[in-house]
């Protein structure tokens, strides 16, 4: 998969090198170039944004020269993120549909935010997709960029070790938040690990964590219990 990302800070995506989008990088599995919007300038300012029409405070940035940025680095099969608080969601749903894209480009922005009608512009021609992380404000696209990266980075094969982990983990196909997890010393601080998970048996472990599962997603996250496919459910989660 190759990701590009356009932005006026490139250094703020330095820890895309680290951990394991760094190894996936360095593997060939992920194709990222981060580039700097201010390449795209034609001042000796290096400008990338101006007033706003009709007044008001904070500063656009100039469709001009998103327009050339995003003209060298779209392919004719990428989707256009564009991060904004007034965008789509951002769920793990998305990360899963995004990591079976061949070309995702993010242009981050920032000040008041992009002028309006490069999204208008480049809807017509291809993908585009308004992304938010949550309902408040940020300063910039450059943290969503990191967010959609690594989410979506390690659903690529081969990026994380055990794909296991990715079936149980919070927000995973099963759809419930994880389990408790624990690890050595079995008692910490007047606090023991459950006897059932130093049991070595493997059933009754794996009954217990399904069923810690269930009683976390209900007492946090009732919500995700309602979205769940009835077909996933057994007997036996019915009497936690
Ligand atoms: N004036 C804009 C508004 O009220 O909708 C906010 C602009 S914000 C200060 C600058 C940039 O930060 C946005 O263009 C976007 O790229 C990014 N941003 C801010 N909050 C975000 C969020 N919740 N999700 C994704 N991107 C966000």
């Amino acid at each position: 998969m190759r990701i590009d990302v356009v932005s006026i800070f490139p250094e703020y995506l330095a820890p895309l090198d680290l951990s394991l989008v760094g190894k996936a990088r360095a593997a060939g599995l992920l194709d990222l170039r981060v580039h700097d919007l201010r390449g795209w300038t034609d001042d000796r300012h290096r400008t990338v944004d101006d007033t706003p029409f009709g007044g008001g405070a904070g500063m656009v940035m100039r469709p001009d020269v998103w327009g050339r940025a995003l003209d060298d680095v779209l392919t004719p099969e990428a989707r256009l993120l564009v991060p904004s608080p007034a965008g789509e969601r951002f769920t793990q749903r998305t990360a899963e549909r995004w990591a079976g894209e061949e070309h995702l480009v993010v242009a981050c922005g920032r000040y008041e935010g992009i002028d309006a009608r490069v999204v208008e512009h480049y809807a017509a021609r291809g993908r585009v997709t308004e992304v938010s992380l949550g309902d408040y404000v940020l300063n910039g696209g450059e943290v969503a960029a990191l967010v959609v990266v690594e989410a979506v980075a390690r659903l690529l094969p081969g990026v994380v070790g055990n794909p296991e982990s990715l079936v149980e983990e919070s927000h995973g196909a099963a759809g419930l938040l994880e389990y408790p997890v624990y690890t050595k010393p079995p008692s910490w601080q007047g606090h023991d690990v459950p006897d059932v998970l130093l049991s070595g048996h493997h059933a009754r472990i794996a009954r217990w964590r399904r069923d810690e599962a269930l009683r976390r997603t209900a007492a946090r996250r009732p919500d995700l219990l309602t979205l769940r496919d009835p077909q996933g459910w057994d007997r036996r989660d019915l009497e936690v």
